[in-house]
């Protein structure tokens, strides 16, 4: 499942074939992903020029010059594919038609944007640009990780007196925007924090000492998404997902990377999901 530094890949990926260019058609081939596509979708994409293309958490938004803007949400297996763009920045042919290709951007500038999702747990909606922050998918959303608004003071405040634990609050996006399971325990790893210590029983300085660790995490990631899109120019013009080297995320059993520890990874499950830390670093 991508998490914001992928989504974020993918929106630059995306950027150069979009930003600035009409959408000629729009080819809608199903009525839904997971929820219904809005009303006349492809009549209201189709002729509209893209200005910026943004994020916010884990959703793309690309705003329209008819003021409103397209919400794209990879959910779990989305994928989104660029071929065929004029500006030689993407060499590929435009690729035979798949099963799962549900929506087509035929780009003014010969690109072709393609969203492909198997499990179809993705989402696109539409909305008036001006107040998008208040469509139901971004209204309770807490500060962008990597904005000012997440700061030492914002984290100490929300995680004071919580009795969950600290991984769990910090996959609270209300808290904050776009942190999942990876990069959560990838943070915790780092900042010498066991997952399943209660939030509000951890020191402040600790806490706030997290919130460095947490931008560093996510902006290491899209510096590494960053040179996956290199290749991906030149080999298939998927977008979205790529090799990561994770400190402890799926490395269960294997030895810590820490100089002078000789801990072995451990996997706790917390709320369904795995953790990954490091018993002896982590406490
Ligand atoms: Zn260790």
């Amino acid at each position: 499942m991508p998490e914001l530094p992928e989504v974020e890949t993918v929106r630059r990926g995306l950027a150069p074939a979009m930003e600035g260019q009409v959408i000629a058609r729009a080819e809608v081939n199903r009525p839904d992903l997971r929820w219904p596509f809005p009303e006349r979708m492809a009549e209201r994409l189709t002729g509209q020029r893209v200005g910026l293309l943004r994020r916010r958490s884990k959703y793309i938004l690309a705003d329209l010059a008819s003021g409103e803007s397209l919400l794209v949400h990879l959910g779990m297996s989305g994928r989104m594919l660029v071929s065929g763009d004029p500006l030689g920045q993407f060499q590929h042919n435009h690729p035979a038609p798949e099963k799962h290709d549900h929506v087509v951007l035929h780009m003014g500038n010969g690109a072709r944007i393609t969203f492909n999702d198997p499990r179809r747990f993705g989402a696109m909606d539409l909305m008036p640009t001006a107040g998008a922050e208040t469509h139901k998918l971004l209204a309770s959303l807490g500060p962008e990780p990597l904005g000012n608004d997440f700061h030492e003071a914002h984290l100490v405040a929300a995680l004071k007196g919580r009795n969950t634990p600290i991984k769990s609050a910090l996959l609270d996006q209300r808290i904050v925007a776009g942190l999942g399971n990876i990069y959560v325990c990838e943070a915790l790893y780092r900042a010498g924090i066991h997952p399943a210590r209660k939030a509000g029983r951890i020191s402040a300085t600790r806490i706030a000492g997290l919130v460095p660790i947490i931008r560093n995490v996510l902006a290491d990631a899209i510096e590494a998404g960053g040179s996956s899109l290199k290749d991906f120019r030149q080999a298939d013009g998927e977008l979205g997902y790529f090799q990561h080297s994770f400190d402890v995320y799926g490395r269960e059993g294997e030895p810590c990377r820490r100089p002078g520890c000789d801990g072995t990874i451990g996997r706790i499950v917390q709320s369904g999901r795995s953790s990954f830390y490091c018993p002896r670093c982590q406490r």
